[in-house]
């Protein structure tokens, strides 16, 4: 292989590295968005939570129901025989209107009460059902971005493993050393180990060549480097 020749494909391999580079960072990104959703897992919670306290609010409802309607049992129950006028005993009576009297007290308050608990409980309905609804929302959200994002984990898969055989076939002709050679200068020149020769200058830097710089990039035997940035050059004619 030639120099230009390797220069040439050390530029397509370059190319295709700086491609692979930006897949994998889209592959990274991707993994850590379908690993899990923390928005979600609040909302999840906060559901969870308002449930618990409907379910609290709908006892104390029905609590507050039955003591009710056991109060009117009683009630009913003591005016019958307040005005059946079975009892003829004063004293008797009297209690009973008594009773009676502090029952119907109790009767209106707890009344008061039911209704408190009744409407507290309704609102927690409410409540619990925006939090349903969305966390319904974000589901379907989550599950259909969901979708997207493995259908595109396979596309990236398919397409990395695409890049990395050409890459094998790329590199397969060129001489270890230079393979080396390239590898330790990408690492510290920000993936560009390579510059192509534009318009007489260093297409990285753009420092411009002498003549006779310009001269050996053409023909010398040599890969030649950037006096400025050192990256090899890379003529393409
Ligand atoms: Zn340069």
């Amino acid at each position: 292989m030639s120099t230009t020749q390797s220069a040439a494909t050390l530029f397509q391999l370059q190319q295709l590295d700086l491609e692979l580079e930006r897949l994998t960072a889209e592959q990274q990104a991707l993994a850590n968005t379908l690993q899990g959703n923390t928005q979600l897992r609040k909302l999840r919670m906060e559901q969870a939570r308002e449930q618990q306290e409907l379910r609290a609010g709908l006892q104390s409802q029905k609590e507050a129901e039955w003591t009710l309607e056991e109060l009117n049992r009683r009630l009913s129950t003591q005016e019958q025989r307040l005005y059946s006028g079975s009892i003829s005993n004063p004293k008797e009576l009297y209690t009973l209107q008594q009773e009676v009297q502090h029952l119907r007290a109790q009767q209106s308050r707890q009344e008061e009460m039911a209704l408190e608990v009744m409407e507290a409980a309704e609102s927690l309905q409410e409540t619990m059902s925006r939090a349903t609804e969305t966390l319904q929302q974000a589901e379907e959200e989550w599950a259909r971005s969901n979708a997207e994002g493995i259908l595109r984990r396979d596309q990236l898969e398919t397409k990395r493993q695409e890049l990395q055989r050409k890459r094998e076939q790329l590199a397969a002709p060129l001489d270890a050393e230079l393979l080396k050679r390239y590898e330790t200068l990408r690492r510290s020149k920000q993936g560009r180990a390579i510059s192509k020769v534009e318009q007489n200058s260093c297409q990285w830097c753009r420092v411009i060549l002498t003549p006779s710089e310009l001269q050996r990039v053409r023909v010398s035997k040599e890969l030649q480097t950037c006096s400025n940035c050192g990256r090899i050059l890379y003529y393409d004619r």
